[in-house]
């Protein structure tokens, strides 16, 4: 993809967000209430997020606004992890991580990435969620690990062997207590799954 082509795409998707934040912010919205639309682009937990983040932009300074997004959103995880496994995650929210993004934009641009945590790999990597997305897991660097798309996929679908687990295992100490936990509770034990059903 060429500069050119990568900075249409992304004023393509500014232009599609706008339009979502303006489908969603109408003066109807009265606080805090599900959009379901929302959930076909994002998932289930940015249908209660989204609208109250637009909420928050018209009633509150930045700084609120993002204090409470952050809150709200590894309060939400917390629970729907409870919810889901019964593992209850430490309530330790994170502030999106901004250095982070825009190093991953730069990196993106100059084809420059950092290694793969397990093999080292570097000709492309991602910075792949440890609690997900999808369950509220925040953008910040002590919720990822860089991996190979080959490593993150693996990694996604619980199917790393005993080897590259090891390596995983240890990094994890360097991140966030609630990232360690769901990595030890959740993540771990569909690991060993896997290899007690392929020895
Ligand atoms: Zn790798």
């Amino acid at each position: 993809m060429t500069i050119n082509q990568l900075k249409r795409k992304i004023k393509e998707l500014e232009l599609r967000n706008e339009e979502l934040r303006a489908s969603v912010g109408n003066e109807a919205l009265h606080g805090w209430k599900p959009d379901v639309r929302i959930e076909k682009q994002y998932s289930w937990i940015y249908t209660w997020l989204y609208p109250l983040s637009v909420y928050l932009d018209k009633t509150v300074d930045p700084p609120t606004r993002n204090a409470v997004m952050t809150f709200v959103t590894a309060t939400i995880s917390q629970m729907s992890i409870h919810g889901k496994y019964g593992v209850k995650i430490p309530n330790d929210p994170q502030e999106i991580d901004t250095e982070t993004y825009f190093k991953k934009q730069r990196e993106y641009i100059q084809l420059n990435y950092d290694p793969c945590d397990i093999c080292g790999e570097n000709r492309i990597t991602h910075q792949c969620h440890i609690i997900p997305r999808g369950e509220g897991g925040e953008y910040h660097k002590d919720n990822f690990f860089t991996l190979c798309p080959i490593h993150h996929h693996l990694f996604d679908h619980n199917r790393l062997n005993k080897d590259e687990w090891a390596v995983l295992s240890e990094l994890i100490n360097t991140k966030a207590q609630s990232a360690i936990v769901y990595f030890r509770e959740v993540r771990e034990k569909q690991q060993i799954e896997f290899w007690d059903k392929n020895p």
